[in-house]
C-alpha cells in the first residue's frame, strides 16, 4: 500500500536529449553498472606478466568479437557482423597494442593497462571533428572493456526485467549480448547518434535518445517508471496515464508512415511526368554501405574517403585502402556505382599527420583537390594517387562500378591536372602489370567514370568548359551554399544564411544544370538539400535526376518524390 502512495505521488520529470532511434517504449528503468577499469583484485605484479595477460586478453577480445561477427553474418545481420567485424580489427590495432604496452611499462597491472589504452585512443577519436569517427570512441573503450571482463572474469551485466536501459554510453558489442526482449529502450546521458550501438538500436527498432541532459546514471532511477519518446528525443520519468496514451498513439502513427515508405523500397522512384530519379547514398564506412543497400539505395553518390585518413597516426597504404574499398562493393554489389571522393582534407576537417600549415581562414585555403595541385607536395599527391589506384585495384577485383570525383575544383586547370593523375595511375599500375602483378594489368585498364565536385561558385558559373571530357559533375551543396552566401558553414551564428534554397544558390544550380548538358556530363547532388522532401523537389524540378542522401532520409525523399 505504502508503496503504491509512492509511486502516485512521485513526481513526472521530463529529459531531453538528441533523437536516436524513434519509438515509444514504456517500462522500468535500468542503469548499466559502470565498468570498472583498474581493479586491484587481478594485480600482474611483474612487467612481461603484465604485458603478456594484456595482450594475450586484447587476442581474445579479438577472437570473441569475430565470433560474435560471424554469428551475426550467418543470421543474415550483415550490419551488426560489419560493426563486430571493425572492432575485432581495432583489438588487433598495432597503435592500441602499443598504447597498452606502454602502459604496462609504465609500471600498470594488465587490467589497467588496457583500460588506460582504451581511454587514450577512446580521447583521440572523440577529438576527432567529424561526428562519425568521434563516435568511434565508444567501440575501442568497448574492445578494450571486454579485454578487461576476460581478465576479471567479468560477465556482461544484463537486466532482469525487460527494461529501458539507462548509461552513460553504451558500448556496441555489450548492447548486442542483451537479449532484445530485455532491452524496451535506451537513453544515454553520453553517446551519439552515430555511435554503433545506436545505429544497431536504430536498425532493431529500439527507441533511443542520446546526449540526455540530467540524467542520472548512478543507479539512482532504477525501477522508476519511464516512457521514452524517440521521436521527440525525450525520457519522460513517472509519467502519468494521459502522457503514455498520447506518446503510444503518436509512436504508432510514425511507425505507420515508416511501414509504408519501407513499402516503396522496391519501387523506381519516377515523377509524375514519367522521369526516372535515380536515389544513391552518402555514406562514410562500410557499413554505411549496409544501411544504404537495405533502404533501397541505388548506389552510392558520395563515399568521405575521409574515415581511412583520419582516424590513424600515419596515411594508409594503397593495399589497407583496397581492403577498405572491396568491403564497401561487397556490400554494394556488382550493379550499384560507388562514387569515391577524393580526399577532402583541410576546411573543419583536419589531419595532423599530414603536417598540413595553419591557415587563418582554412575553408579558403589549401583545402580538398587543391592539396593534389597546388600545395606542391609529392607525399599528398601520391596520397591522391593512391586513392585512385587503390579505388581502381578494389573495383576491377570486384566487376564492380567506380567512379571517381574530386572535391574543391575551382578552375579548369584542376580538371585537367586530374585527368593527368588518372593517367599516371594508370600507366604505374599498366607497369606493375607488365612487371607480373596480374591484379594491377587489370586494374590499369578498368572503367572509370571521372567526376569533379561543384561547390565553388566559379566552377557553377563554368560547368560547360570545366566538364568538358569528364563524365559526370556533383553538386556540393553545403559548401557552395555557404561559398556563394559568404557565410561559415560551421557557424551557428549564420545558420538563417545557411539557406541551400536561397534565390542566390538556386539560380546558380539553374547555371550549372545548363552548364552540365553544355558539357555534355551527367549532374547529381549530394550535398544536404538532395536529402529533404522540399529540396529533393526543387532539385528535380531544375532537371536534376540524381541525387544523394544520406540512408536514413531516403525513404522519405522516394516517398515526397514518387508522382510528384
Ligand atoms: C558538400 O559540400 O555539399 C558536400 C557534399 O561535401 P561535404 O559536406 O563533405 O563538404
Ligand atoms: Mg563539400
Amino acid at each position: 500500500m505504502a508503496g503504491g502512495i509512492i509511486i502516485f505521488m512521485s513526481t513526472s520529470r521530463a529529459l531531453h536529449g538528441v533523437i536516436g532511434a524513434g519509438g515509444f517504449a514504456h517500462g522500468p528503468i535500468w542503469t548499466l553498472p559502470i565498468a570498472g577499469g583498474a581493479s586491484a583484485e587481478h594485480p600482474s605484479p611483474r612487467l612481461d606478466t603484465a604485458q603478456a595477460d594484456a595482450l594475450a586478453a586484447l587476442a581474445q577480445a579479438r577472437a570473441q568479437l569475430e565470433a560474435l561477427a560471424a554469428g551475426r553474418r550467418g543470421a543474415g545481420d550483415e550490419l551488426a557482423a560489419e560493426i563486430f567485424a571493425s572492432q575485432a580489427l581495432m583489438a588487433a590495432d598495432p597503435t592500441l597494442i602499443a598504447a597498452v604496452q606502454g602502459a604496462a611499462e609504465a609500471g600498470r597491472t594488465a587490467v589497467e593497462a588496457l583500460y588506460f589504452a582504451g581511454e587514450e585512443q577512446a580521447a583521440i577519436f572523440a577529438a576527432i571533428p567529424d561526428e562519425y569517427l568521434a563516435a568511434r570512441a565508444a567501440d575501442v573503450r568497448d574492445v578494450a572493456g571486454r579485454a578487461v571482463r576476460i581478465i576479471t572474469g567479468a560477465t556482461t551485466p544484463l537486466p532482469t526485467a525487460p527494461s529501458i536501459l539507462v548509461a552513460d554510453d553504451l558500448p556496441p558489442s555489450i548492447g548486442a549480448e542483451i537479449p532484445r526482449e530485455l532491452l524496451l529502450g535506451i537513453a544515454l546521458r553520453g553517446g551519439s547518434r552515430t555511435a554503433h550501438a545506436v545505429i544497431l538500436a536504430r536498425a532493431a527498432g529500439i527507441p533511443c535518445i542520446v546526449a540526455t541532459a540530467g540524467l542520472a546514471i548512478d543507479g539512482s532511477l532504477d525501477g522508476t517508471p519511464a516512457a521514452l519518446d524517440g521521436a521527440s528525443g525525450t525520457l519522460h520519468l513517472s509519467p502519468n496515464a494521459t502522457t503514455i496514451e498520447r506518446l503510444r498513439a503518436e509512436a504508432g502513427e510514425a511507425q505507420a508512415s515508416a511501414t509504408r515508405r519501407a513499402g516503396l523500397r522496391g519501387a523506381p522512384c519516377v515523377l509524375k511526368s514519367g522521369e526516372r530519379v535515380h536515389l544513391l547514398a552518402n555514406i562514410g564506412s562500410a557499413d554505411d554501405a549496409v544501411r544504404a543497400v537495405a533502404v533501397g539505395a541505388e548506389g552510392v553518390g558520395l563515399l568521405r574517403t575521409e574515415f581511412l585518413l583520419l582516424e590513424r597516426s600515419t596515411p594508409p597504404s594503397e593495399a589497407e585502402q583496397v581492403t577498405a574499398f572491396r568491403a564497401i562493393f561487397a556490400a554494394l554489389g556488382a550493379e550499384r556505382p560507388l562514387t569515391l571522393r577524393l580526399a577532402d582534407i583541410g576546411g573543419d576537417k583536419e589531419v595532423p599527420y599530414l603536417r598540413i600549415p595553419h591557415e587563418a581562414n582554412p575553408f579558403l585555403g589549401v583545402r580538398g583537390y587543391r592539396l593534389a595541385m597546388l600545395s606542391g607536395r609529392a607525399d599528398l599527391r601520391a596520397l591522391f594517387a593512391s586513392q585512385i589506384s587503390a579505388g581502381l585495384l578494389a573495383a576491377a577485383a570486384a566487376k564492380a562500378r567506380l567512379r571517381v570525383m574530386a572535391p574543391m575544383v575551382a578552375v579548369r586547370a584542376e580538371v585537367d591536372d586530374l585527368l593527368a593523375l588518372v593517367a599516371t595511375v594508370r600507366a604505374d599500375l599498366a607497369q606493375r602489370g607488365a612487371a607480373g602483378d596480374a591484379a594491377a594489368a587489370a586494374a590499369a585498364t578498368y572503367a572509370l567514370h571521372l567526376g569533379v565536385m561543384i561547390e565553388v561558385p566559379a566552377a557553377a558559373l563554368t560547368v560547360a568548359t570545366l566538364a568538358r571530357g569528364l563524365d559526370f559533375v556533383s553538386i556540393g551543396t553545403n559548401d557552395l551554399t555557404q561559398y556563394v552566401m559568404a557565410a561559415d558553414r560551421v557557424n551557428p551564428a549564420l545558420a538563417p544564411l545557411q539557406d541551400a534554397t536561397a534565390p542566390g544558390v538556386v539560380a546558380l544550380l539553374k547555371a550549372i544544370v545548363a552548364g552540365a548538358a553544355e558539357a555534355g556530363v551527367e549532374v547529381g547532388v549530394c550535398g544536404e538539400l538532395a536529402g529533404s522532401a522540399v529540396g529533393a523537389k526543387l532539385l528535380t524540378d531544375l532537371g536534376i535526376r540524381e541525387l544523394s542522401m544520406d540512408p536514413a532520409v531516403i525513404d522519405e525523399v522516394r516517398e515526397a518524390l514518387i508522382g510528384a
